[in-house]
This record gives structure tokens, C-alpha cells and sequence, in this order.
């Protein structure tokens, strides 16, 4: 019987250690129950085996299905470590309400090209303008150009994949151009999606961008279908995984997405819940939370390291360096320390909800009481990128009354003459320029927004009112009066703070006039 035991017990574990390929899940799970069946039927303790088979089996749907998502999204071609030779097409509207007047075609695919290069193994080997009447065609471009197009693209085996620099193609015209030129071709929302997932770190930026992924592989495999029939240009293969009979692949991939949305929405859920638990715990303390926000590459990381002295943190020359959201604490002048927010920065033409999947850490700036909107002044495209900001930050329901300081960086790169005078201070973040000056402003709309009270009290040296400030209160300064026994305490106080003040100590004394 020990004998028996020992031998099931092993078979049990070689059928558990089996890999995971995509046709034998099934088998193995059956393998397995039958196994665990005869093994709890000599233990005499079926059930409570059973159950936690039944565990392992939804387990190992979510490693089947995390597996089959992986191969989806390898043959949609949305992996970014394979690289890529790419063909930079840049359409613009030539005239009409659709035209673009803050920016050019050439700071566009500018702008492209710097996406490319941000990919590692990825490189721009042909870029080309393109004026179109409308970006709405099946094939976006007029006939003419389209031949002329493709016949270019196929004919040059340096090119391997196209890039249509506009925000998000349709399922179809993704299809259309796939099918011309022969290669995988992205738009801006599945090449900033590469570079989140080159960028992500922490589980929860990995799972955001998975998020974001999601609908877009959706509407491509919907895009596909209408197009094709089920001919897809992606391999069609019969699968294990794949649903009931009847199921098309097509269909049986878009539940697959569907339990992949499901599942990273609760543990999104999760990660939020644990974040506000973090914020109630801040607001308890009620430090006050500056936001730095900004077109990716404006100088955040840089300014909040200035600000802060903090050596750990590393600004990159790259677009999107920053996707976690990171808090880093700030002393003010009067002693108040106050949290800086730095957040993934934004961008054109790319819809708002690949910015918005960062919605739960972009809450961290959405909810700040002050935000500072820093811009690259010495950018060509700036006009455009403060704009652009300032709709992703409307369209992400940022209240409008909120104190937000416009704030010029990277003046050191400019003459003085060419200045603008749009913004509320001008700064370096990189040679200090300004900075006293933008803390200075910073602590003034900190004290007004959070309706904090600046206090000169007459307290007794030593006293309880003394320990009381000292834990309740921000202590600025100190100062000696006529009378050795009081201190003058400069202090700064919430107005939850001011009240118990009032109550605990009715007679101190107040020297400033409020
Ligand atoms: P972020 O994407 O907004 O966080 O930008 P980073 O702080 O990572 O900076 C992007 C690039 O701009 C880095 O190469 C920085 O060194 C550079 N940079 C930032 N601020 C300044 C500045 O005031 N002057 C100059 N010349 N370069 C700056
Ligand atoms: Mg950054």
C-alpha cells in the first residue's frame, strides 16, 4: 500500500511537471485528476483532494490563457524586443478642418522617428511625408501614392516592418496595408505601446499596459475578421484552447481576451486599493502633493532630482523613461514637506486612453493640490506639446479650477530674446536656473490651496503648548522674546489643526494679525 502510495505520488508530480505546451493541457489535467482521484481514494480523503484540483485547474487556465495571449500578441507582432527595420510614413492633412496648424509635417516625423529610435533594435531606415485630403480612406492614402507606396516598400528587402505615424489605424486599414506592403505595420498607439512595455518595471505598470493592449488587439482581430473572413494574416492554427465547436479562431481569441481583461481588472482593482489605503495614510499626515507634469522628455525626473537631491533618481534622453508614477519627498522654505509626483509623460496624436490605463497612478497627479506643468521650452514643437497637454489633462477630467504653474524649462539652451512669455517662470532644471524662485511659488499656492494658517505664537519654553506645536503643527522658527521663560513659534497649521488650537488652548497668545 506505502509502495502504491509512493509510486502515485511520483506519477502525480512528473504529470505536474510536465511544461506547459498549448495541446496537452487538457490531457494533463486528466491525467492529473485521475491521478489524484486513485491517490485520495487510498488516502480515503477525496474530497478536500478534489478541491484543491479544482483550484490548480482554474490556475492553470489563467497560465493557459497568459500562454496563448503571449502567442496572440507575438503574431499580431506587438512584441518590441524582435526590432524592426521600419518605413516611416507621415501623413498630413494637406488643408481643412482636420489640418493640423500647430505643428509641421517635418516636426511630425521628427517626433515619429524619435519613437522609433526609443525602441531598442529598432531603426528608421526610410521616412517619407505624405499629404492626404483625410485619414479616413481604407488605405489612407490616395490610390496614386499608394501604388507608388507599396511598390517602394515591397521592392526594398531592408524594410521590415511600416510605420504610419498617425494615432490609431482601423482593424481594416491595418489589414489593407499589411496585405500591400507585405510587412507588420504599426501606427503611434501600438509603437508608444512597445515602449511602455520596454519601459514597464513594477507589476503594475507591466499590467496597465497589458490593459491598454487589450482593446486595441480587440478591435485589430475585429478589424481582421470583417476583412478576411477568417483569413487572417496571422497564422490560423486549431487549437487546444480554442472554445466550443463552431468557434472560429477569431472568436475564441476575443474571449480569450475577455477573461485576460477580467483578470487584469481585478488585480488592477487590487493594486488601486492598496494605493488609496497609501493616500488615506498620506492625507492623514497631510502632506500636500505637487504633481509635475508635462510632454514626455520636458525635464520631470530631472527637475524633481534638482529639487529633491535625490541621487537614486536617473533622467533619460528618451522618450517615456518614466511609466511609474514615483512620490519623492520635498522640504519647503517654511519647513512644510510636501510629496512630488513624477508621472509618465504625455503625447500627441496618440488616443487618451493609452495614457489614461495609467489612470489609477495618474490619480496621484489628477488628485494633487498643485500641479506644475513643465514644458521644453527649447523644443521646435512646443506650441503643440503644450496644447496637447492641456487637452490630455482636460480629457482626463482634471478639475479646471485647479492651481496649475506653467513652468519654461531648459532656458539654458535658449538666447533671452526668444523667450516666450506664456509661462509663469522660467527655469533650468539642469543648472539650477529658476529654482528658487519656483519653490518659492510652489510654497505660496501649497499655503493657499491647502488654506493653511501662518501663525506667531507666544509660548512658554518647554511647555505643553510647546510639545504640542512641535507634533501637531509645521514649526518654521523660533525666536527669543523680552521674556527668557516664552519662545516666539512661527508656525504653519491646517485648519483642522487651528481648531483644536483654539479648543486645547484657549488663552495662548497670537503676535501676527489674522
Ligand atoms: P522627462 O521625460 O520629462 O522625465 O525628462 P527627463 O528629466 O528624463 O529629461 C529628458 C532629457 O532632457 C535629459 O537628457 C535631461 O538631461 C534633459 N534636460 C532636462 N532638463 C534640462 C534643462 O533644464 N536643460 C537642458 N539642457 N537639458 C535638460
Ligand atoms: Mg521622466
Amino acid at each position: 500500500m506505502m509502495i502504491n502510495l509512493i509510486r502515485l505520488a511520483s506519477v502525480v508530480n512528473q504529470v505536474k511537471k510536465c511544461s506547459l505546451q498549448k495541446n496537452h493541457v487538457k490531457l494533463k489535467n486528466q491525467i492529473y485528476l485521475m491521478c489524484w482521484r486513485s491517490m485520495s481514494a487510498v488516502r480515503g480523503n477525496r474530497k478536500s483532494a478534489e478541491d484543491d484540483l479544482q483550484l490548480e485547474l482554474v490556475s492553470e487556465q489563467d497560465n493557459q490563457d497568459v500562454h496563448d495571449y503571449e502567442e496572440l500578441v507575438h503574431k499580431m507582432h506587438l512584441l518590441p524586443d524582435a526590432g524592426h527595420q521600419v518605413a516611416i510614413l507621415q501623413p498630413f492633412v494637406k488643408w481643412g478642418p482636420k489640418k493640423n496648424l500647430l505643428t509641421t509635417p517635418d516636426l511630425m516625423l521628427e517626433e515619429a522617428k524619435a519613437l522609433v529610435d526609443s525602441l531598442p533594435n529598432w531603426k528608421c531606415v526610410d521616412a517619407i511625408k505624405v499629404p492626404v485630403e483625410s485619414l479616413e480612406k481604407k488605405t489612407i492614402f490616395g490610390s496614386g501614392q499608394f501604388e507608388s507606396l507599396q511598390k517602394n516598400i515591397v521592392a526594398n528587402p531592408n524594410i521590415s516592418a511600416v510605420f504610419v505615424s498617425t494615432n490609431v489605424l482601423r482593424g481594416i486599414q491595418r489589414r489593407e496595408l499589411m496585405m500591400a506592403f507585405g510587412v507588420p505595420v504599426f501606427d503611434r498607439y501600438s509603437v508608444v505601446l512597445q515602449i511602455f512595455k520596454d519601459r514597464a518595471r513594477t507589476r503594475e505598470a507591466k499590467l496597465q499596459v497589458a490593459f491598454a493592449e487589450i482593446p486595441y488587439l480587440r478591435s485589430s482581430l475585429v478589424g481582421l475578421q470583417k476583412g478576411t473572413k477568417n483569413n487572417l494574416p496571422v497564422e490560423n492554427t486549431s487549437r487546444g484552447s480554442k472554445g466550443g465547436s463552431g468557434e472560429s479562431f477569431c472568436d475564441s481569441q476575443l474571449h480569450l481576451l475577455d477573461r485576460r481583461e477580467i483578470k487584469i481588472k481585478k488585480e488592477l482593482e487590487k493594486l488601486a486599493k492598496k494605493r488609496t489605503l497609501l493616500k488615506c495614510e498620506r492625507k492623514k499626515r497631510e502632506f500636500p502633493v505637487v504633481a509635475i507634469v508635462g510632454y514626455t522628455n520636458c525635464g520631470k525626473t530631472t527637475l524633481i532630482k534638482s529639487l529633491t537631491g535625490d541621487s537614486k533618481i536617473t533622467p533619460r534622453d528618451a522618450l517615456f523613461a518614466t511609466l511609474d508614477v514615483t512620490v519623492h519627498g520635498m522640504k519647503l522654505p517654511c519647513n512644510l514637506t510636501v510629496l512630488l509626483v513624477d508621472t509618465v509623460g504625455f503625447i500627441s496624436n496618440i488616443p487618451v486612453n493609452l495614457i489614461a490605463a495609467f489612470n489609477s497612478t495618474l490619480r496621484d497627479a489628477i488628485d494633487a493640490d498643485v500641479l506644475v506643468h513643465l514644458q521644453d521650452i527649447s523644443h521646435p514643437d512646443v506650441e503643440n506639446q503644450v496644447a496637447t497637454v492641456k487637452v490630455t489633462l482636460e480629457q482626463l477630467n482634471i478639475d479646471s479650477t485647479k492651481t496649475v504653474i506653467q513652468v519654461a524649462n531648459k532656458i539654458d539652451k535658449m538666447s533671452s530674446e526668444k523667450l516666450d512669455d506664456y509661462s509663469d517662470l522660467h527655469i533650468s532644471a539642469k543648472d539650477g536656473t529658476g529654482l528658487e524662485e519656483l519653490v518659492d511659488l510652489i510654497q505660496t499656492k501649497v499655503l493657499e490651496i491647502t488654506n493653511r494658517r501662518y501663525l506667531r505664537l507666544m509660548v512658554l519654553s518647554g511647555g505643553t503648548e510647546y510639545s504640542w506645536l512641535h507634533k501637531e503643527a509645521t514649526v518654521v522658527k523660533y525666536s527669543n522674546t523680552k521674556d527668557p521663560q516664552y519662545l516666539a513659534l512661527d508656525v504653519l497649521v491646517t485648519p483642522s489643526t487651528f481648531g483644536k488650537l483654539r479648543s486645547n488652548f484657549p488663552d495662548i497668545r497670537v503676535l501676527n494679525k489674522q
